[in-house]
């Protein structure tokens, strides 16, 4: 089976709809969504909309937990807080219906998804570094864990031995008896310096992982946020890619 795994699409619809096409063509029988459906892009509504009828598997992220209501803003930074602010002033009441149906964590065959990281979903902590992931590594069970949340396209294995590394070959193919924490990057708002939408096609079979950037019309995503009065610096990054 082939699966696509998307993330952190913060109401970026002209990405999710690029992203949406790609997948399209190259096919697969399932999409995972892990989370931040919404936050910083001019588009929540319509963003939450396609997720919920193309994802088979639907996550939250610490987004759309404040988006929704249910935790208050206050660790987010102020771009952060201004954004939210607005979607949450935007944001329809079907909307968080729909949303109240997303989940904290999911598994599927030897995968499991996580919008943050495994060792408590609901704190938001980042898999940044070698150590952040060993203590990752001992939270879940099964041998592969996906990860979105910090928009940076990682992939971390630990060896039967323990000994954990950040994968140099991506593209890769699981090695036996190794583990996994692969962060399948973002759609809406890529910080890896390429500006380009970033999610994950996994083949459950071979357990050979692909992250794939997609090319989409920036600008128009730009003068939307700039319309809603969305913050500046937010606008620009898109461009940036970090
Ligand atoms: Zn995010």
């Amino acid at each position: 089976m082939r699966i696509a795994v998307i993330s952190d699409v913060h109401a970026n619809l002209e990405a999710l709809q690029a992203v949406v096409r790609d997948i399209d063509k190259v096919k697969v029988d399932k999409i995972v969504f892990l989370g931040d459906a919404i936050g910083y892009g001019a588009d929540p509504d319509k963003c939450v909309k396609i997720i919920n009828n193309a994802c088979e598997i639907k996550l939250l992220g610490n987004h759309d937990f404040v988006g929704m209501g249910l935790a208050s803003p206050r660790y987010f930074n102020p771009v952060a807080k201004e954004s939210i602010q607005w979607t949450q002033n935007t944001l329809k009441e079907k909307t968080i219906t729909i949303m109240s149906n997303f989940e904290l964590e999911a598994t599927l065959l030897d995968y499991y998804f996580v919008h943050a990281s495994p060792d408590d979903p609901s704190e938001w902590s980042y898999i940044l570094t070698v150590n952040d992931a060993e203590t990752n590594f001992k939270c879940f069970s099964q041998s592969f864990c996906f990860v979105g949340h910090s928009h940076q396209p990682i992939v971390f294995s630990q060896s039967p031995e323990g000994d954990v590394v950040i994968e140099e070959g991506v593209p890769f193919t699981a090695q036996p008896g190794y583990r996994y924490i692969i962060n399948v990057g973002s759609i809406g708002q890529p910080r890896d310096g390429d500006p380009n939408a970033c999610y994950l096609i996994a083949d459950t079979d071979s357990n050979h992982f692909e992250h794939k950037r997609v090319a989409y019309d920036l600008e128009k995503a730009q003068k939307k946020m700039k319309k809603a009065s969305l913050p500046e610096s937010l606008i620009t990054r898109l461009a940036n890619g970090k």
